[in-house]
């Protein structure tokens, strides 16, 4: 076994750029460590503090307010008495406020894709491009509010006319996870405003300071008071609040299907609207006429982005047994070259896990694999730099029954299958409670049709690793969630069909 390339810069000398690069954050005013509420930020009432850690140092980089129940409950009154004056305005009008705020994200991306490093660990390159990919949403939801359609419909009797009004749903909850501090939230919040609904956003512990910084442009791009607010806290108590209130109409979760499950039920006696997007467990498919050096390239996209830690990323490489060594070797090769480091240095392509759990929980899926017979090819091993440093790892000879095929890892790990015929990588890619993303590659456009059709799975790649894109819908079936964010169904999950029967309108004017 060859151990992975070694880092590109020392932890002390990130640690050092760091430091600056906060210094600059503070004085730019975007580091915001109280609770956004009705337009002010405010202290929370119970004067605790969460600590926000550099994963890859483990440097305190921040401490925020954390809510209470109380504080909870005023910003669920901020938001409800916000509600009637936003939903009023004239969709151009939200639409302006969605394109400063996206302006304002653009011009500081940089500063911005520093936060966005230093409290979940992502390398440089890729935080600049979730934050593109965020503005995008922006954008996207700005120009999609005007196009909030109704329908004139036929009527039925003479006097009468019918349509079918698209309204806001009303005040929204959003629960974002670390993954993707910015995006979960832009993906969420401008649709829900551009339809006309008011938020109330509760952050990752781990990542709460890009959402506080997010919040802190919205209100410089003239966002009026309640239509945003943040609340970060404990999960439990902010969480019950959200979920309790009659005032809050809808909950939108992206998270792990576990949490997804439980505020689901929780909804339930209010009868909320429910969006969920939760996790993945992708098969990553290599047919024998594969295009082998894109599939490399691809299974490497979409494998090692943050560390392995999204919801589309590969879980499952199935490689058919004519190319399989051919793409293992070439894999491993690919693998070997990738450079772990502080994710502030631009050279890094692979940054530390969140936390030690997350860091024993591909431990743990190794573990069990090599136990069950599967062979490290690369890596396997907790990283020289220490902390939750993970070697970026291929192994060989993984089977159904192992923990790493039923349970999404969310680490550096390309455990590869092997299979013989298109039934059985079928069988294989769909022998998963999840369906959010699956990827194949295939130079047969009857295959390309026949798989993807029969794949359950709510997002499909074929011949890439990269799928993403805000006019496309976005979500998953089976366990992986409900409905779609992206394109205009993803503002559609923000508004609600009210049937208007106006009769007697040719009567005789008096
Ligand atoms: P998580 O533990 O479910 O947390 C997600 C959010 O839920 C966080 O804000 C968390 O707060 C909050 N939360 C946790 N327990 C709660 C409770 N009892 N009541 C209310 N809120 C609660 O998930 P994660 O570890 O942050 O994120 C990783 C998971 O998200 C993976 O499974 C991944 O696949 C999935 N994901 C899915 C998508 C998608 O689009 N389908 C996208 C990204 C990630 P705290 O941080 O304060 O605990």
């Amino acid at each position: 076994m060859t151990p992975p390339s070694s880092p590109a810069t020392s932890l002390d000398a990130a640690s050092t750029l760091v430091a600056a690069r906060l210094d600059g954050l503070r004085e730019a005013g975007l580091v915001r460590e109280d609770l956004y509420v009705d337009g002010r930020w405010r202290q929370a009432s119970n004067d605790q503090r969460l600590e926000v850690h550099d994963p890859a140092t483990g440097i305190l980089v921040g401490a925020v307010a954390t809510a209470s129940a109380e504080d909870t409950r005023e910003a669920i009154a901020a938001a409800s008495r916000a509600l009637a004056g936003w939903r009023a305005l004239p969709a151009g009008v939200r639409a302006e406020v969605l394109w400063r705020w996206q302006q304002l994200l653009t011009s500081s991306s940089e500063e911005l894709a520093a936060l966005l490093t230093i409290e979940q660990g992502k390398p440089i390159g890729e935080a600049v491009g979730e934050l593109t990919y965020s503005a995008a949403f922006l954008r996207y939801f700005a120009e999609e509010a005007r196009r909030a359609y109704g329908e004139v419909i036929p009527y039925n009797r003479p006097g009468r006319r019918l349509f079918a009004l698209r309204q806001p749903v009303g005040v929204v909850a959003a629960i974002t996870p670390w993954n993707f501090p910015a995006l979960m939230i832009a993906r969420k919040v401008a649709p829900a405003i551009a339809a006309g609904c008011t938020v109330v956003l509760k952050p990752p512990s781990e990542a709460p300071l890009s959402a506080l910084a997010l919040a802190e442009l919205a209100s410089r791009a003239g966002m009026p008071p309640g239509v945003l607010n943040v609340v970060h806290g404990d999960p439990v108590v902010v969480g019950a609040v959200l979920t309790e209130s009659p005032d809050v109409r809808m909950l939108t979760f992206t998270g792990s299907t576990e949490v997804g499950k439980l505020l689901m039920a929780q909804c339930a006696p209010t009868v909320k609207r429910v969006a969920l997007e939760l996790g993945g467990n992708a098969p990553f498919v290599v047919f024998d006429d594969a295009d082998l050096e894109a599939a490399v390239t691809g299974a490497i996209e979409s494998k090692f982005r943050n560390a392995g830690q999204t919801c589309v990323c590969s879980n499952r490489v199935l490689v058919h047994a004519k190319v399989h060594d051919e793409f293992v070797e070439r894999l491993t090769q690919g693998v070997g070259e990738l450079v772990v480091g502080h994710g502030i240095d631009p050279r890094v392509q692979v940054g530390p896990l969140i936390d030690g759990r997350a860091l024993a929980k591909v431990q743990r899926h190794l573990l069990d694999a090599t136990s069950l017979g599967a062979e490290v090819r690369r890596g396997g091993r907790p990283h020289e730099l220490g902390g939750t440093f993970f070697e970026p790892t291929v192994v060989v000879g993984a089977q159904a029954g192992m923990a790493i095929a039923r349970e999404e890892t969310f680490g550096p790990v390309a455990p590869v299958f092997r299979f013989e015929t298109e039934e059985e990588a079928l069988a294989l890619a769909n022998a998963t409670e999840s369906g959010l993303a699956a990827y194949f590659y295939t130079r047969d456009l009857g295959r390309a049709l026949r798989f993807g059709e029969a794949l359950e799975f709510g997002v499909v790649g074929v011949n890439t690793g990269s799928i993403s894109y805000e006019g496309a819908p976005f979500g998953g079936m089976k366990q992986s969630g409900l409905g779609r964010e992206g394109s205009h169904h993803g503002l559609e999950e923000f508004l609600e069909v009210k049937y208007l029967c106006v009769d007697g309108v040719t009567a005789t004017a008096r």
